[in-house]
């Protein structure tokens, strides 16, 4: 189990009821405890100090010494992320309790320590928090109640969840979308069509959360996410599994919806809301006709749950350049030529200088923008998007160096440089590339609509 920490929210599998008021306890919790005066501090307090002990036990003990062998496989590593489950790291719990933290820091603390043992592992036990975070986010205390539970599964049987908005032609531009959600009044269900693709967790979860169209006029603000359930649904099947680059531990596949039908209360938030949702954004869209109407506005289900993540995902990235830096900084210390440790030449020293510079000033933005998302400050200057395109930046340039002080062996599969350098190369690709991030920083500090 996670130490027990004084920002701690309690979670247990049960009853429905008792699983519904948890989840509802969990987000009260949530909600009362942020706020702008828990003030920012780069010095951990001794939770997260134990929080981060924690993980990263689990980190160098059981992830780092397999990563090498999934990533070769090229296959969900069960087995650990069944291990992580029984220490409770793999639980709601635990990521409630990352969460819970007024300060905003345990989470990208925890996730900075599991993807330094490995990115591709990191991946294959976090990718459910993308689902996790979309129905927290979003869902009624019901469906989080119900919901959560089931994307984790239990320790004997662990299960993953997939959070599904990118489309072959609707990447980067969520708002060309095509998969659609109809509502069959007679059926009172959903029917979806359409085809997902890079979905991690894609086809082998058991909860898809599927961002639709509903009303493809209103662009992104007639998208909704709605909750699929592999083993109930009919209609959702695993397209191709991608063989990839990098985090070739972590599973990534298209999902087609081919009538895909599901109650009509498995749209997240509920229906009714829903359709005050959509009623709203037809008013805005004939206010918007109106010339010199502010346009660009992020609201929507993907953009929701990318937003909140950008500055957990910058921790992961981060994870793997501290481990690629370590490890150069070790070996620069250790490997002789011309007679002097390489480190004693100003060229690698001064190199791992700037490595180790990059990395603390990256962890400064990513730990700042989750201060400010946990605490509801918000971000005027787009620094969720600073955290990420500097963290993933950062993440490829360190790693390349790594390979580079290495030598031949940094580009040899006998180190594991070069995979943390083909890791973290995503970072600058997924939950928003390096150009969109800088997009959306332009358009926040300038106010202006820039293509
Ligand atoms: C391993 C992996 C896992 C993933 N997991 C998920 C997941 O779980 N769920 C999910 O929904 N998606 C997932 N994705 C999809 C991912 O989010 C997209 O790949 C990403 O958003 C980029 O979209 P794209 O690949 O279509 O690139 P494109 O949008 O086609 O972009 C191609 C290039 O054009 C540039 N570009 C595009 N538009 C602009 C612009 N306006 N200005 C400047 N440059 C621009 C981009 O920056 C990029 O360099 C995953 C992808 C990968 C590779």
């Amino acid at each position: 189990m996670p130490p027990t920490v004084t920002t701690q929210a309690s979670w247990t599998e049960g009853p429905e009821a008792e699983a519904e008021a948890q989840a509802q306890s969990a987000k009260a919790q949530f909600e009362s405890t942020a706020s702008p005066e828990s003030g920012f501090s780069p010095v951990l307090n001794q939770d997260q100090k134990d929080i981060r002990d924690w993980v990263h036990g689990f980190a160098a003990d059981v992830v780092r010494p397999a990563a090498r062998e999934w990533d070769e496989r090229e296959q969900t590593p069960w087995l650990i992320i069944q291990e992580a489950a029984k220490i409770g790291l793999y639980s709601f719990e635990s990521l409630a309790q990352f969460y819970a933290d007024p300060t905003g820091i345990t989470l990208p603390v925890a996730f900075e320590e599991l993807f330094w043992g490995d990115g591709g592992i990191g991946m294959a036990i976090i990718g459910t928090t993308l689902a996790v975070s979309s129905i927290f986010g979003q869902g009624t205390g019901e469906q989080i109640g119900e919901w959560i539970p089931r994307c984790f599964g239990s320790v004997d049987e662990p299960k993953v969840a997939a959070f599904c908005s990118s489309e072959p032609n609707a990447g980067s531009d969520v708002s060309a979308i095509r998969c659609t959600a109809k509502f069959d009044e007679a059926a009172n269900e959903w029917v979806l069509n359409g085809q997902k693709a890079w979905a991690t967790n894609g086809g082998i979860a058991d909860v898809h959360v599927i961002v639709a169209s509903v009303d493809r006029e209103l662009g992104t603000r007639g998208h909704a996410a709605f909750l699929v359930p592999m083993s109930e649904a009919t209609g959702i099947t695993e397209g191709s599994k991608v063989s990839k680059h990098g985090l070739r531990a972590s599973h990534t596949a298209d999902v087609f919806l081919d009538d895909c039908r599901i109650p009509a209360e498995y749209v997240l938030g509920g229906k009714e809301k829903l359709d005050e949702r959509l009623a709203a954004a037809r008013e805005r869209a004939t206010a918007l006709a109106t010339p010199g109407a502010k346009r660009f506005t992020p609201s929507n289900p993907s953009m929701a749950t990318f937003e909140a993540s950008r500055p957990a995902v910058g921790a992961q990235a981060l994870g793997i350049a501290r481990a690629a830096y370590e490890y150069s900084l070790d070996y620069a210390k250790e490997r002789e030529q011309f007679k002097r440790k390489i480190i004693q030449n100003q060229s690698v020293a001064f190199t791992l200088a700037r490595m180790k510079m990059e990395l603390d000033a990256a962890r400064l933005l990513v730990w700042r923008a989750s201060w400010m998302a946990r605490n509801g400050i918000h971000f005027q200057n787009a620094e969720g998007s600073m955290s990420k395109l500097k963290a993933g930046e950062v993440a490829v340039w360190v790693t390349e160096r790594a390979i580079q002080i290495l030598g031949g062996n940094g580009y040899t599969r006998e180190f594991p440089v070069e995979r943390w350098h083909r890791d973290a190369k995503l970072y600058d690709i997924f939950e928003g590339t390096a150009e969109v991030q800088q997009l959306v920083i332009a358009r926040a500090i300038s106010g202006m609509r820039i293509e």
